[in-house]
């Protein structure tokens, strides 16, 4: 008998039709917790997304329960621990937003120091102004924090723009860093010598507000801050304080503390461009989030 699987979000149709290949599979979409505590008993995996969330009482009425799969990165929406205590795999597929979350850095780069943003705005409120003005990415010195997927692939289209590129990361090696035409240095070196500082660090309690009022104090007056990890990276009281008071030239981010960043002082400033968490959100990525998660359920329900 086939493996059953539930597919509690709108998961892309190439991945459902790999999933079919081996299993059978109902999606339930928009259904209550109690809905979903009703119905999980027949299944062997649960396929989510970011919503909704996979609770204990999910788990604890799936009795024949083997394995969430989670397309996408953060497992926020996943009781772990009430997984874990059930001998329930949870599985997730942070390497499929790799290219996506490097192009989107790239993006938010030149959007940053070319004003793409505010020229936009001005344009459309029938203001021509051909004056604003711009930086070159060329010979700049790009300084990745986290030379992890993202980190590496940031690095290889920064050098078809014909960048420097540093990077600070412990578990990188100089030898590493060189055959990625990148040279390993401090984090407090980065800081102070990168003309763009981007981030791709995981969230871990050394992580954690990396970029604070030392780190910023340390940074050139002509440098900028992109972030697309996580808001947990940046003390943004202190990013506040830095960019109302030019004490750096921009920032560019994708992710916040809290989320969305309703009412944060951070949106009144000129000197920033800001999306919202967007970083992961291509097609493809979408496509290749689906294939990667049903592939590790495969792996688990089909020995
Ligand atoms: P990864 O695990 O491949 O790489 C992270 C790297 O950071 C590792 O090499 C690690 O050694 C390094 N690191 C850890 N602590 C560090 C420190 N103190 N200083 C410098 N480097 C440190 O992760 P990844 O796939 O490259 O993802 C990077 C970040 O991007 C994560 O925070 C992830 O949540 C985020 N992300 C965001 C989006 C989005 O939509 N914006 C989508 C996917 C991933």
């Amino acid at each position: 008998m086939k493996p059953k699987i539930l597919a509690v979000s709108k998961i892309h149709e190439s991945a459902l039709r790999k999933a079919q290949e081996f299993a059978d599979v109902d999606v339930k979409l928009d259904m209550t917790e109690e809905q979903l505590v009703g119905i999980v008993d027949k299944y062997d995996a649960i396929l989510v997304r970011s919503k909704p969330k996979i609770t204990k009482a999910m788990i604890d009425a799936g009795k024949n329960l083997k394995v969430i799969g989670r397309a996408g990165v953060g497992l926020d929406n996943v009781d772990k621990e009430a997984a874990k205590a059930k001998g329930v795999e949870v599985v997730n597929s942070p390497e499929a937003a790799t290219v996506s979350v490097a192009e989107h850095a790239m993006a938010l780069m030149l959007a940053l120091l070319r004003h793409i943003p505010k020229a936009e705005r001005k344009l459309r409120e029938g203001n021509w102004d051909r004056k604003i003005m711009g930086t070159e990415l060329y010979g700049k010195t790009l300084g990745l924090i986290g030379f992890g997927r993202i980190g590496k692939e940031v690095s290889l289209r920064a050098r078809a723009f014909g960048m420097k590129i540093i990077v600070s990361d412990p578990i990188m090696t100089s030898e590493d860093a060189r055959e990625f035409n990148a040279e390993l240095v401090s984090t407090e070196e980065l800081v102070k010598t990168a003309d763009i500082i981007s981030l791709h660090v995981p969230v871990l309690p050394t992580t954690k507000d990396i970029i604070n009022e030392k780190t910023l104090a340390m940074m050139k007056p002509t440098a900028v801050i992109i972030n697309t990890a996580r808001g947990h990276a940046i003390d943004e009281d202190a990013l506040y304080k830095a960019l109302k008071e030019n004490k750096i030239a921009g920032a560019a981010l994708d992710v916040y503390k809290t989320e969305p960043p309703t009412g944060s002082p951070l949106l009144t400033l000129d000197n920033i461009v800001v999306v919202p968490h967007m970083g992961a959100n291509t097609n493809e990525g979408q496509v290749t989030a689906g294939m990667v998660v049903v592939e590790k359920i495969r792996k688990i329900l089909v020995k």
